[in-house]
């Protein structure tokens, strides 16, 4: 989609830093870490948001999944020990600020829960 940050990066148009790539997938660092581990996973086609899932979009979803644990895994973070949390925003009231489906990897700190 043209104008879109994330399809972006994904074209390679917008500088990121990349971590990982699978076929359906990119990971890269957010520019405003909230933790010491703080990756996006994206899907190369453009989706909106999670309330624009369908069921068409289920590989997708499953290669993010997966991507986001290598990402955990390569920050040694996927361990029993460890661990990290997976996050959609959708919407204001939970900050959603760029219209390409993401999915948060945030870990490397203890959180709390519910988050504030
Ligand atoms: P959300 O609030 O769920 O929409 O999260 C969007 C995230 O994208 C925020 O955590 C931003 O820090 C991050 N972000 C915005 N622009 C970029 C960019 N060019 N590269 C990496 N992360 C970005």
């Amino acid at each position: 989609m043209t104008d879109c940050l994330f399809c972006g990066i994904v074209a390679g148009d917008v500088p990121a830093d990349i971590v990982e790539r699978s076929e359906r997938s990119v990971a890269f660092r957010d520019v405003n870490p909230t933790a010491p581990t703080h990756v996006l996973v994206v899907p190369r086609r453009h989706i909106t948001d999670a309330a624009a899932i369908t069921a068409g979009d289920a590989e997708d979803l499953a290669d993010m999944v997966a991507l986001a644990h290598a990402v955990a895994a390569a920050a040694g973070i996927a361990t029993n020990e460890r661990g990290y949390r997976l996050v959609f925003n959708v919407g204001p009231d939970a900050s959603n600020s760029v219209a390409h489906l993401h999915l948060h990897v945030i870990g490397g700190r203890s959180m709390s829960w519910p988050p504030g």
